[in-house]
């Protein structure tokens, strides 16, 4: 990718009536099940629900790491059935290689494709300097922040010109205030390259602040509950969150979330404990006359 391209045509992502069964010991657990979802060339997609739903069985058969048991995933119209470049993964684990430096792991997809040295160097340096990392390039991953670590991953996926961008958590394990920060530069990157992207979390604030569009799945097995547009003015900044529609999308999204937690949890019975009749129960039905 040219760091200053514009919106592409490709990375058109289309799942129908996927579902995925895993069989482990003769135990099959059924992850998901007959999910249609759309991702448009340039639009920035999210998968919110809670642990255990599927969400990251849906990325990895957008991957092609995992194939559906049923119905079909495509991009641009051909079938997706193995890994391949133009569709990049960013992990919650930073799974950089701890003996390359900075600039040698953003690197390292350019040299898997016969890139000559000056040219993925120029490339590599592009991508660090968009994610503010240029004077970084010769430590190694063991120096940096988690929050750098997670800069390089991005840096280092956008180095291989991808069409679609896959984010499974990538800011899961990062303190809330980095969180915040990376949010920005990851909105910043999308509006400037405007890739296809699945992003992934739990977080509500975070799917409303990036996306232009949120799935929102059940417990499992994991389905499409709903799909929820987030119309919010772009460039997205810190004052995104002060919008009014933020703080309604999120109610309505926090809703839908704790409906499917509680099932989750097998807890749908959870007594409301601001209920009166709890804080003063009925004096016959306690001491059991
Ligand atoms: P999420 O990312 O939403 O937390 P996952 O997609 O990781 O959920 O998992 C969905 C369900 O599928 C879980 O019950 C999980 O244990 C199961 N699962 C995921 N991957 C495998 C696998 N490779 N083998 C067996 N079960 C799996
Ligand atoms: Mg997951």
């Amino acid at each position: 990718m040219e760091a200053n391209s514009q919106m592409s045509t490709c990375g058109h992502i289309r799942l129908s009536g996927v579902g995925v069964r895993f069989t482990q010991k003769r135990l099959v657990t059924q992850a998901v099940s007959d999910v249609s979802l759309e991702i448009s060339p340039g639009e920035f997609v999210t998968l919110l629900g809670p642990s255990g739903c599927g969400k990251s069985t849906l990325l990895n058969v957008i991957a092609g790491f995992v194939a559906p048991t049923e119905g079909s995933v495509t991009m641009d119209g051909v079938p997706i059935v193995e890994p391949h470049a133009e569709r990049c993964v960013v992990f919650q684990q930073y799974s950089l290689f701890p003996w390359l430096n900075v600039r040698e792991n953003v690197e390292f997809g350019l040299r898997m494709k016969g890139v000559p040295a000056q040219k993925r160097q120029q490339t590599a340096r592009e991508f660090l300097r968009i994610t503010g990392l240029s004077a970084f390039e010769c430590h190694y991953p063991e120096q940096l922040s988690g929050g750098m670590k997670q800069r390089v991953g991005i840096a280092r996926a956008l180095a291989n010109n991808p069409s679609v961008l896959l984010l499974d958590e990538p800011f899961g394990a990062l303190d809330a205030q980095t969180r915040v920060v990376l949010q920005e530069v990851l909105t910043n990157i999308w509006q400037r390259f405007r890739i296809s992207v699945l992003f992934i979390t739990h977080d509500i604030s975070e799917a409303i602040f990036l996306s232009d569009r949120v799935y929102v799945m059940t417990a499992q097995p994991g389905k499409i509950k709903a799909e929820v547009p987030i119309p919010l003015a772009r460039p997205r900044c810190d004052a995104s969150f002060e919008e009014a529609g933020f703080r309604e999308i999120q109610n309505h999204l926090r809703h839908l979330i704790r409906e499917e937690s509680l099932r989750a949890i097998g807890g749908a019975d959870i007594p409301d404990l601001r209920d009166d009749r709890l804080a003063n129960p009925d004096p016959i039905s306690t001491t059991g006359a």
